[in-house]
């Protein structure tokens, strides 16, 4: 399989990238790392006969701190997001999905902003993000809109993304006190292995030890990153024990819509969706207890 002819353009501002994908309609792409797009356009999956490269963008570049917030340009590759003082420091429950996406090589040029506009299933990214309350900032010429992650998504490869709309940014919220997160994911190797199951968990405590706040998000088990809304009604109110942690584990067996393929059969992805929940749940627990006003 070859890449078929294509153009390439450089945009060095958000609007040259969408007068020149405008100017394409509908056969141009944006490109950041390649590293889905390229692929994708190989096994001709998509066509395209344009690529408008963002990558010369400088507003897309950069991991920020932001009012006690997290600010990643969509230009960040998922090392750059890794090795982040910030993102280390701060939101470090992050780097529970980049230590362990695809291999070294491909972590290097793989941006946020693709990872997440790609929109595919396993996408590493969105279940943590979705769980610690992330949103994107979309920038079309008429202006820009923040939409909450769990709002973007619309089916596998969909998003709310207008034609004319760039992913700018993530923004994520200071965690409050008494906030942790996890992300569990398993593969069939530790690396270069996309995940057959994956969940993030985020969970508030209060200061008489139940649980606020919840937020159960799956990978890889549905079209998008599903938010598992009955685990939150079952965990909130009550203390973050084993016994509660299997109720909501059970909850998100129920919501996993998987797939059989190659990689396991849906049936075994529920059992690994049951475990995952749990892990990450006790995980997140442990950090809010670290994270205690
Ligand atoms: C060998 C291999 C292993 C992989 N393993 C993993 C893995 O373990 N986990 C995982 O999550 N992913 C994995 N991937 C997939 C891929 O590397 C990631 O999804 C990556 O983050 C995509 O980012 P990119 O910059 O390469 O996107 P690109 O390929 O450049 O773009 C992807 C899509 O997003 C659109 N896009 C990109 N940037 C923007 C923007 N700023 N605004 C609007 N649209 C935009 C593009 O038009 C395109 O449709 C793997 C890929 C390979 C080749």
């Amino acid at each position: 399989m070859h890449l078929p002819y294509m153009e390439l353009h450089e945009a060095a501002t958000l609007q040259e990238a969408v007068t020149a994908k405008r100017r394409y309609a509908p056969d141009a792409r944006l490109l950041a790392g390649g590293t889905d797009l390229l692929v994708d356009l190989k096994a001709g999956r998509v066509t395209a006969g344009h690529l408008v490269s963002v990558n010369r963008i400088d507003a897309l570049r950069g991991v920020s701190e932001t009012d006690g917030g997290l600010r990643i340009g969509a230009l960040t590759t998922i090392t750059q997001l890794g090795r982040s003082p910030i993102v280390r420091e701060r939101f470090s429950p992050i780097l529970d999905a980049t230590g362990k996406m695809a291999a070294p090589q491909i972590r290097n040029v793989a941006t946020v902003g693709g990872n997440i506009a790609c929109a595919v299933p396993c996408a590493d990214l969105p279940p943590i993000l979705t769980a610690m309350h992330a949103s994107v900032a979309l920038w079309s010429p008429k202006g820009e809109r923040s939409v909450p992650l769990e709002a973007f998504f619309v089916d596998a490869r969909q998003t709310v993304l207008r034609d004319d709309e760039v992913l700018t940014r993530v923004l994520m919220p200071k965690p409050r006190p008494g906030f942790g997160a996890a992300y569990a994911r398993f593969a069939l190797r530790n690396g270069n292995a996309i995940a057959v199951a994956a969940v993030a968990a985020g969970l508030t405590l209060g200061r008489d030890n139940t649980v606020r706040n919840a937020r159960i998000v799956l990978g890889a088990v549905a079209p998008i990153p599903k938010m598992v809304e009955a685990a939150r009604t079952v965990l909130v109110g009550r203390r973050p024990e084993e016994e509660a942690f299997r109720a909501a584990a059970l909850l998100a067996v129920e919501a996993a819509e998987p797939i059989s393929d190659v990689r396991g059969s849906a049936d075994f992805r529920r059992e690994v969706v049951g475990v995952m929940t749990r892990r990450a749940l006790a995980t997140a627990c442990r950090r809010a207890r670290e994270n205690a006003a």
